[in-house]
């Protein structure tokens, strides 16, 4: 897929505020707080400020919709993880994305490791809820351009005793040099084709 336009459409929390629209894919992107997931979005779509980068707790509970050559929906869903939030806070996140992930739309969840970390509970989780509800999904590894290549293999392989993959079954990405993205957009564009 090229990407010739992308736009912000809206900011959602309950399933009235998702774009009338279903016919369309919805590609959606989730990971803790910090994994890259505003740059991912940003590398992508070739627009800087599109999602906005370093935000604050917080100011981050919303879905945001976007609208992709008016073909596709990229849907940045609330980050998880942030250590310093009170409980209830933590738990309205969980129900806004859990609310878009058992809604009907028809979506492929994009989840974001950070390739430097070994997997979260609340990553592993994911991962389960994802597998469990019958749930396409896609790995990408972010911030590849943080490890060579040797430590790329050392940090998969601490990865894999927590959660089960094959190399080639998963995506590598940096927004800092945009390798992996053209990976991503074939990703998406043979997606699409299916
Ligand atoms: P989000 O909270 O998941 O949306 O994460 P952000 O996209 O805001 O990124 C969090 C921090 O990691 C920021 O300081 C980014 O500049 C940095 N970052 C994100 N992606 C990359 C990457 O691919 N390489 C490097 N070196 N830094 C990155």
């Amino acid at each position: 897929m090229i990407i010739k336009q992308a736009d912000f459409v809206k900011s959602a929390v309950y399933e009235r505020d998702y774009p009338e629209e279903i016919n369309k894919v919805e590609f959606a992107f989730v990971g803790r707080s910090n994994v890259g997931k505003s740059s991912l979005i940003n590398s992508l779509t070739g627009r800087r400020k599109l999602a906005k980068t370093s935000k604050t707790p917080g100011r981050t509970q919303l879905i945001n919709y976007f609208k992709v050559n008016n073909e596709v929906y990229f849907v940045d869903l609330p980050g998880y993880g942030f250590a310093k939030v009170p409980k209830e806070m933590k738990q309205e996140w969980g129900q806004t994305m859990e609310r878009y992930l058992a809604s009907p739309r028809h979506k492929l969840v994009f989840v974001l490791l950070d390739i430097r970390r070994v997997p979260s509970g609340e990553d592993i989780d994911m991962l389960h809820w994802l597998d469990h509800f019958d749930i396409p999904f896609k790995i990408i590894f972010t911030k590849m351009d943080k490890v060579s290549n040797n430590e790329k293999f050392k940090c998969l392989k601490a990865i894999k005793t927590k959660i089960d993959f094959t190399n080639d079954d998963v995506l590598f990405h940096s927004s800092l040099s945009n390798s992996g993205k053209d990976e991503v957009l074939e990703f998406i564009g043979e997606y699409l084709e299916e």
